[in-house]
């Protein structure tokens, strides 16, 4: 049989993962080429502790090359177009023919959709989280505001963990009596997609740290000058300090080749990841997801945009993919399951698990507050920035192994 050609646009947690799985699953005379215009990956989840000042970005940094295995084409460059109809991705270097393609591009920030915005802090970004970090150092006290500036956005843990996490450096420098902490956000509880009991959970750990928590609260503005939040329908709010998740939307990449859809994102098979075109699959942060059958919420519910849905979905993708070159029925589908480890300062955190698809409501689960969740999202870190060898394995065997013994299905 000749040789096929995977294509992988992104070298980030799905398209790395992606990359990784099919090298195990595929012989070498398939090619396997991942695009990523950057040379250096940084994981995301760990920007929160750059924020907190208990990271260096280089303890979070690793080149890309170290992440890919032995056998991937790691192709350093921008990816300029996607011609789906022709079976080709245009790069730095030239046209990319391929026999299956996975879009891994992830979701952009988009600050300058909110005026005033672009000025406020984040820890969305490395940058971002370093130039908080400095804020928060010199900061003398008065009101913080983390504001959620529209959905869908990555990760629905972080602006939570954010917030309190803020509040515990100020505990930590003996001064959270002098800052005053609010969370807003546009939805009507944290997490709605997660059910209203994970809801009313993180509502306490926010409450335990003494963040109050605004829902219903949709930013159209902010007037720097004047240190004022303009929310719609709302008095305005005033605040010293602004830490604001900017708007997302989808790759320009999947507007331009036709892929998204009128939202932005890619529509896929929520069991296949396949999207309208032929061997063409979609994951992560890229694609959208309905969930149909929930409660009425005012937010649209789509499945969260998180590392651990990009990285299983990965891991379906890559095994559908394979299947189909092998010539075997690929069985392989994504179910919806998935788990958030939730900050709260103080080397402590929250865990939720469970089936976020499932109607019509999500099946999630939180457990109480503990150190040995915290704990295991310090393992996976090191584990996700190890390179390839003994250290990585080893990690992976403890991670699996200790979420075992507590029940829990992680997967790595
Ligand atoms: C602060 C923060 C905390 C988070 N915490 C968690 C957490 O605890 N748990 C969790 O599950 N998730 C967490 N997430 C979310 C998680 O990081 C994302 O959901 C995940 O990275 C999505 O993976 P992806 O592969 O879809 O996209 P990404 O990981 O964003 O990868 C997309 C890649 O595509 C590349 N790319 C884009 N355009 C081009 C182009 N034109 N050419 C070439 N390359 C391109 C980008 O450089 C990038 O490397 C967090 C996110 C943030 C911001």
């Amino acid at each position: 049989m000749a040789g096929k050609t995977v294509v992988i646009l992104g070298g980030g947690v799905g398209g790395l993962m992606t990359a990784n799985s099919l090298r195990t699953l595929l012989p070498d005379r398939h090619r396997i080429m991942l695009v990523e215009k950057n040379s250096q990956h940084s994981l995301a989840a760990s920007h929160l502790w750059v924020m907190s000042g208990d990271r260096d970005p280089a303890d979070i940094t690793r080149p890309i090359a170290s992440l890919v295995r032995h056998g991937v084409e790691l192709i350093t460059s921008d990816v300029h177009g996607i011609d789906v109809s022709r079976a080709v991705v245009e790069v730095d270097s030239g046209s990319l023919s391929y026999d299956f393609l996975v879009v891994a591009l992830g979701a952009e920030m988009a600050p300058e959709l909110v005026p005033g915005l672009p000025a406020a802090h984040t820890f969305y970004t490395l940058d971002g989280a370093v130039r908080l970090r400095d804020s928060l150092r010199q900061f003398p006290g008065g009101t913080v505001a983390v504001v959620v500036s529209s959905v869908p956005y990555k990760c629905p843990g972080a602006p939570h963990e954010g917030a309190m996490l803020i509040a515990d450096t100020f505990r930590r420098r003996g001064m959270r009596d002098r800052v005053d902490m609010h969370l807003f956000t546009p939805e009507p509880q944290p997490m709605p997609v997660a059910g209203p009991e994970l809801g009313d959970a993180v509502r306490s750990m926010l409450d335990s740290s003494g963040v109050g928590f605004h829902p219903g609260h949709k930013l159209k503005e902010v007037i720097s000058e004047k240190g004022e939040l303009v929310f719609e329908g709302k008095e305005p709010v005033k605040c010293d300090l602004l830490v604001a998740i900017p708007p997302h939307r989808g790759p320009t990449l999947a507007r331009e080749s036709g892929l998204a859809n009128e939202t932005g994102w890619i529509p896929v098979d929520p069991a296949t990841l396949r999207t309208k075109h032929d061997n063409v699959y979609a994951i992560g942060d890229a694609t959208t997801i309905a969930i149909p059958g929930r409660w009425k919420l005012d937010v649209p519910l789509n499945l969260p945009k998180a590392g651990v849905f990009a990285h299983c979905q990965a891991d379906v993708v890559a095994r559908r993919i394979a299947a189909e070159i092998n010539g075997s029925p690929a069985s392989e589908t994504f179910a919806g399951d998935g788990y958030c480890v939730l900050e709260a300062g103080g080397r402590m955190a929250g865990f939720a698990f469970g089936d976020f698809l499932a109607t019509p409501q999500p099946k999630v689960q939180m457990r109480n507050l503990g150190r040995s969740w915290h704990v295991g999202k310090v393992l996976f870190e090191k584990w996700w920035l190890a390179p390839y060898g003994l250290r990585r394995s080893l990690l992976r065997a403890a991670i699996t192994m200790g979420a075992r013994a507590v029940g829990i299905p992680v997967h790595l």
